[in-house]
């Protein structure tokens, strides 16, 4: 951008990059045969009850703002569900607030927590909004590289090497996009432990918690003592109901945190949109078997990539949870962004380049089988073919080559 007009852009907003997950999108959307392992979305529309939850709502003439937290009934069951969940209360008149999509949660509570110059530590590969978001609160982003060999794990040593006097958050999210990592309960618990010690918040992003594989049970860090007080956590409905469109979460904290929250929102927001909560209270109330189908469905097409890609000689770790996999792609010789244009363009399959997730996502491709199975295997065939016709060492290895 160089144009007289660009140069009235703000330094902060010129200074980051656009999302490379949306870049990828417009490219794929540019092109009609492509088949999409690219944005994070789950194939699945909707469960009808849950759409019909929002017609009836409209055909009551339900058109109008609601409380700037969200309707009473949504924070109702919003906090009979993560009770259940997650093991903990919260009260609905002042703990919870209902945002528009976990996006809005983030940014809120970043610009309504940091002040300049105060340093949140994450965990990459991350989703890409993190970084830009404590930026532009004006907080200062710091990494920790998890690696592919330690499953992504985010180890507490890490995080306690990262912490300075101007650490104010930890932010975390396990499962984890892009990777799936889940993490172990212990380093969880040494994580709580030195949020505690340093007097940190902990942001905690729990939007893939239902979706978790091999008979996992989701531990939330909230349940360690010491931890209700100092955490924000973040959940909606995008995931788990298969509802990105309509553009719907929230987030559980203290009162002070909540109104702070708040206090961003309501000029920003105002509030999320009414048919959007009159579908998420259907969703809390009677989702679970459609969430637990489609967590089946997952787990079936997740065992079929994994194996897949390993077999191809693309190393892919066996993810926890969540609906991605994090392709080592190092084998072919080709950058993360090399190997995603190629393949687009040669056997049109579009996958995300591993560095959108941050520097140490280098060296890897984000692929989301949340598509169905008769696509993915096709999908699948086309990667193979590219692959094979790369390099021999790329040709097939035996299945389950790396940690499937
Ligand atoms: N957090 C994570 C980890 C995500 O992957 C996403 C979406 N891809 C979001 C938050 C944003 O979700 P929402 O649709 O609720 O804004």
């Amino acid at each position: 951008m160089s144009s007289p007009l660009s140069l009235k852009v703000a330094d902060r907003i010129r200074q980051i990059p656009r999302s490379g997950i949306r870049d990828f999108f417009e490219l794929v959307q540019s092109r009609g045969d492509v088949i999409s392992l690219g944005v994070g979305e789950p194939d699945f529309s909707t469960p009808w009850h849950i759409r019909e939850a929002a017609i009836f709502a409209l055909e009551k003439g339900e058109t109008c703002y609601t409380s700037n937290l969200g309707l009473p009934a949504l924070r109702r069951a919003i906090a009979t569900y993560i009770s259940g969940h997650c093991g903990t209360d919260y009260d609905p008149a002042k703990e919870i607030i209902v945002t528009v999509g976990v996006s809005e949660a983030l940014d809120i509570a970043f610009r309504a927590l940091l002040n300049p110059g105060e340093e949140v530590i994450y965990h990459e590969p991350c989703y890409v909004s993190y970084n830009p978001s404590i930026f532009m609160a004006g907080g200062v982003p710091v990494a920790i590289h998890t690696r592919p060999e330690d499953d992504f794990v985010l180890r507490a040593e890490d995080v306690e090497r990262a912490i300075t006097p101007r650490t104010k958050v930890i932010m975390l999210n396990f499962p984890t996009n892009p990777t799936g990592a889940f993490e172990p309960l212990d380093e969880l618990e040494k994580i709580a432990a030195l949020a505690v010690k340093h007097d940190l918040i902990v942001f905690t992003d729990e939007i893939y918690t239902e979706l978790l594989y091999d008979g996992r049970k989701h531990t939330s860090i909230l349940t360690f003592p010491g931890m209700k007080e100092r955490t924000i956590l973040f959940h909606g409905f995008s995931k788990a109901y298969a509802m990105t469109g309509w553009r719907l979460g929230y987030a559980c904290a203290p009162t002070e945190i909540i109104e702070a929250m708040m206090k961003v929102h309501q000029y920003a927001m105002l509030c999320a949109p009414i048919m959007s909560q009159r579908a998420a209270i259907e969703a809390l109330e009677n989702g679970a078997a459609a969430v637990e189908m489609m967590r089946q469905s997952y787990e079936q097409r997740m065992n079929v990539i994994v194996t897949r890609l390993n077999a191809m000689g693309l190393p892919t770790f066996r993810p926890g949870g969540a609906f991605y996999v994090f392709a080592d792609i190092r084998p072919t010789g080709l950058t993360s962004k090399e190997f995603a244009l190629r393949l687009v363009n040669e056997q049109s399959v579009a996958v995300v380049p591993g560095n959108a997730f941050g520097m140490s996502g280098e060296g890897f491709v984000r692929a989301c089988y949340a598509t169905a199975l008769p696509q993915l295997e096709i999908a699948l065939e086309r990667m193979g073919r590219f692959v094979g016709g790369l390099r021999p060492e790329t040709s097939e290895r035996p299945a389950g080559a790396h940690a499937a």
